[in-house]
């Protein structure tokens, strides 16, 4: 039977990278194209990243009950994943991979049960995150705080996640998710 892997994380703890090379290892794997009211960003486009939606198109669709689970982050701003984005990938016989935020992860471990692997990508520390802002040189001290407060509440959420990866090293990591998940489908 196909299986779910959902990645959860806060954010720079590297999980997109995890989910490209999980991707690129030949595991039968497919990538679950969220839905999201926000635009595209930089050379995103539709139908690769996400399925962009207009706040309008996303409610009729959140009262057509078309989500698995879905979430408004900022007002007017939703992520969620499609029923049939899912529905598609398991009916050709391929696994799922989400990357969702620390709750849809968890509602859809709630929905899938064994079937699903749900792992918490863990950033190395509070500190090291805070330096990667600060270099990064994009955000201003208060909005550096309020990430890193985001961060710490979104670091309480990796108890109820099947397994956390510690994100220091990335080869260490990287390894780490590939024998979790190897280990997952084969079982
Ligand atoms: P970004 O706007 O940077 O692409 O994503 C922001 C956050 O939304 C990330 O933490 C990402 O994992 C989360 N996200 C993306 N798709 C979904 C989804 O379908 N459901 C939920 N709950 N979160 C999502």
């Amino acid at each position: 039977m196909a299986k779910l892997i959902i990645f959860s994380a806060p954010s720079g703890a590297g999980k997109s990278t995890l989910i490209r090379f999980l991707l690129e290892q030949g595991l039968n794997i497919r990538f679950s194209i969220s839905a999201t009211s926000r635009k595209p960003r930089g050379e995103e486009k539709n139908g690769v990243e996400y399925y962009f939606l207009t706040p309008e198109e996303f409610r009729r669709r959140i009262a057509d009950n078309e989500f698995l689970e879905y979430e408004e982050v900022y007002k007017d701003k939703f992520y969620g994943t499609l029923k049939s984005e899912v529905d598609r990938i398991l009916a050709e016989g391929m696994n799922v991979v989400f990357d969702v935020d620390c709750i849809g992860g968890l509602n859809i471990k709630k929905i899938y049960g064994d079937q699903a692997l749900s792992i918490f990508v863990m950033p190395p520390s509070v500190k090291v995150l805070r330096e990667r802002l600060e270099k990064r040189g994009t955000d201003t001290p208060a909005v550096i705080e309020s990430r890193l407060a985001k961060a710490e509440y979104e670091m309480s959420f990796a108890p109820q996640f099947d397994v956390t990866v510690y994100n220091g090293d990335y080869n260490q990591a990287k390894a780490e998710v590939l024998k979790l998940v190897t280990d997952f489908l084969m079982d």
